[in-house]
């Protein structure tokens, strides 16, 4: 069963890739006739070796990728004639050089399944990575068809069938989907469908499923594949698929069955002249004669296995010719020529083990690179996701700041504001302790004390001041002829007119009822009088309106006083304007008395 993935390996997909000619105008002639090789590569290798002839002799002017173009061509057409190690370094020189990504592809599918037959596993598997990675990127069909066979030839050699399975059933949809020619499509089918059918016996065979459970479930994906390799006339293939199922067939059923279909596909793989697929036809021959114990003829194509067989690669098709060689001489009887035998086995057996074993390795130690890669990606997905973090954490303390920011304007303006509130009514407040409500003229209380206070203050420079008190006239009347309302009219009337005449140096306050006392620092007598008798003139001259359309007239009886006169003590300057005030009330009223003595 190993073998018949090995010839698959060996006829699928020579070379389907395509690769877009170079820009230059000059080099298109080089461009059509590369492309019309390689194409040719793939079915018609006589007409491939005629063009890379043409190629190869013409003066043409190849541009630096055209030329790694033509050596691909060139490794292409010498790969097989068993000389791995230089087709494997030519291909890893182009590889390096070129810049064409669909050559570098083509050239790595290449590699990975030269690889492998050269049991470079490590190189391979690693290739086969890279494929794996770069596998959505590519958009050509070919090349993604030729992609997955790789990746799914390298899951079986993995055992991860499951794998390998998905990776032909995407090939079939790729298939299906996106060939271009009805032949090409079966064609196309044909590979994966093969592939398949012989991964689902590894499966079964690893997950350990009975033997005629394995037979049949199996029979059907083989005809299908078959079937269709033969309508494409994929003969080769076909055939492998054919041998495959003959082994099948010997190994899980009956090895006269396998006799009989196996005689019925001889011809056609002897026609075919693939020689390990002959070498493969003796072998599968001598393992089904050795279980029907006919045993010369057993020996017979166990030799002509030995002697088809590739002695440097193929160890399956030598360890399983030698098995049967020392089996059948056991069987015979003859031990020498079964030891000798035995001992042939045994080296081919341990080739394959070793070649497992490297296969094992490798595929672990590919697989820690990727787990380390991966690792490195969520490290760096951590590390994106604390910057992710950062980034909101700086956006929200930002966003914290701003609401900070808000609030403390929030906070400075209501404290402003209730500054400004409280200054508003403090000097509310103040000026209610000191104005009087009804006229805004001082209160009798802050009159004393300013005026008390100018004299302090005068009396220390000797400055002189007059005290003079005003009582309105017959004011009741006023009150009980129009209301009170009009009474207050009237004293606020009186309130503006005073302060009209008075200086800003002076104070002035109500001192109760309709009664005002103005004190005048810096003042003579005679100042005062005539600052006195001015107020009053003006009061007489300016009716009030008290009514609509009705207005009266107000006088004011003034007492006068000065320090000159009074001294500095505002008590007694009071009682002395007072006195004055009383005077020019019983002179007849509207009139200023001075305080004579
Ligand atoms: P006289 O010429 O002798 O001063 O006569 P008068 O009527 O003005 O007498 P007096 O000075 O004794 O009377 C004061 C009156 O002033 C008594 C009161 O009705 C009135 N009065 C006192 N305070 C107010 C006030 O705030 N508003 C009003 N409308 N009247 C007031
Ligand atoms: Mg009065
Ligand atoms: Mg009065």
């Amino acid at each position: 069963m190993r073998g018949a993935a090995f010839t698959v390996a060996l006829l699928c997909c020579a070379s389907i890739s395509t690769h877009a000619a170079p820009p230059d105008e000059s080099s298109t002639l080089s461009a059509r006739l590369l492309a019309q090789a390689e194409s040719a590569s793939k079915d018609d290798p006589s007409r491939f070796a005629a063009l890379l002839k043409q190629i190869n002799e013409s003066t043409l002017e190849l541009t630096p990728e055209q030329k790694l173009h033509l050596q691909y061509l060139n490794t292409l057409s010498t790969q097989n004639s068993g000389h791995d190690a230089e087709t494997i370094k030519s291909y890893e020189h182009i590889l390096s050089q070129t810049k064409d990504p669909s050559l570098s592809v083509s050239i790595r599918v290449k590699l990975v399944a030269l690889l492998r037959n050269n049991n470079q596993y490590l190189q391979a598997y690693t290739i086969a990575n890279t494929l794996m990675e770069e596998y959505p990127n590519i958009t050509d069909t070919a090349l993604r068809l030729s992609v997955l066979m790789a990746i799914a030839r390298v899951k079986v050699a993995q055992h991860q069938y499951d794998d390998a399975l998905s990776y032909t059933k995407q090939m079939e949809a790729l298939v299906k989907t996106h060939t271009s020619t009805p032949s090409r499509t079966q064609e196309r089918l044909c590979y994966a469908k093969a592939f398949q059918a012989q991964i689902l016996v590894y499966k079964g065979d690893a997950t350990g499923l009975g033997d005629s459970e394995l037979i049949a479930s199996t029979r059907a994906p083989y005809d299908e594949a078959v079937d269709i390799c033969l309508r494409t006339g994929l003969i080769g293939q076909a055939n492998a698929l054919r041998l495959d199922r003959a082994s099948l067939i010997n190994e899980y059923e009956s090895p006269a069955r396998a006799l009989v279909f196996l005689r019925s596909i001889a011809p056609s793989i002897r026609k075919s002249g693939i020689q390990p697929q002959i070498a493969s036809l003796h072998v599968t021959f001598s393992q089904i004669y050795l279980r029907l114990n006919k045993l010369d003829l057993a020996i017979k194509s166990a030799q002509a296995a030995v002697a088809a067989a590739n002695p440097k690669g193929h160890n399956w098709m030598l360890e399983a010719a030698y098995e049967v060689l020392y089996q059948a001489a056991q069987k015979q009887g003859d031990s020498a020529t079964a030891l000798a035998m035995y001992q042939k086995y045994i080296d081919q057996y341990k080739t394959t083990v070793d070649d497992a074993q490297a296969q094992a390795v490798a595929y672990q130690m590919v697989k820690q690179d990727v787990m380390a890669k991966k690792l490195k990606l969520e490290e760096l997905g951590k590390q994106n996701k604390i910057l992710q973090l950062r980034q909101s954490l700086d956006r929200k303390s930002a966003e914290t700041s701003r609401l900070y920011i808000l609030l403390l304007l929030f906070v400075l303006a209501s404290i402003a504001l209730w500054a400004y509130r409280t200054k508003h009514s403090q000097l509310r407040f103040r000026r209610m302790a000191r104005e009087d409500d009804l006229t805004g003229a001082f209160n009798r209380q802050h009159f004393l004390e300013q005026a008390e206070s100018i004299l302090h203050r005068l009396q220390k420079t000797d400055g002189e001041a007059c005290l003079m008190i005003l009582d309105m006239d017959h004011f009741k009347r006023v009150n009980d002829q129009y209301g009170h309302v009009s009474g207050d009219t009237v004293l606020r009337h009186v309130t503006g007119i005073c302060r009209g005449e008075l200086r800003a140096s002076d104070v002035f306050g109500r001192l109760g009822g309709e009664e005002f006392g103005v004190l005048m620092p810096n003042c003579t007598p005679q100042q005062g009088k005539d600052i006195g008798d001015r107020i009053r003139h003006t009061l007489v001259t300016t009716p009030v309106e008290v009514r609509e359309d009705e207005s009266l007239t107000i006088t004011t009886s003034i007492g006068l006083t000065s320090t000159r006169r009074s001294g500095y003590q505002l008590k007694r300057l009071l009682i002395h304007a007072d006195e004055a005030l009383y005077e020019a009330k019983r002179n007849g009223r509207n009139q200023l008395v001075i305080r004579s003595t």
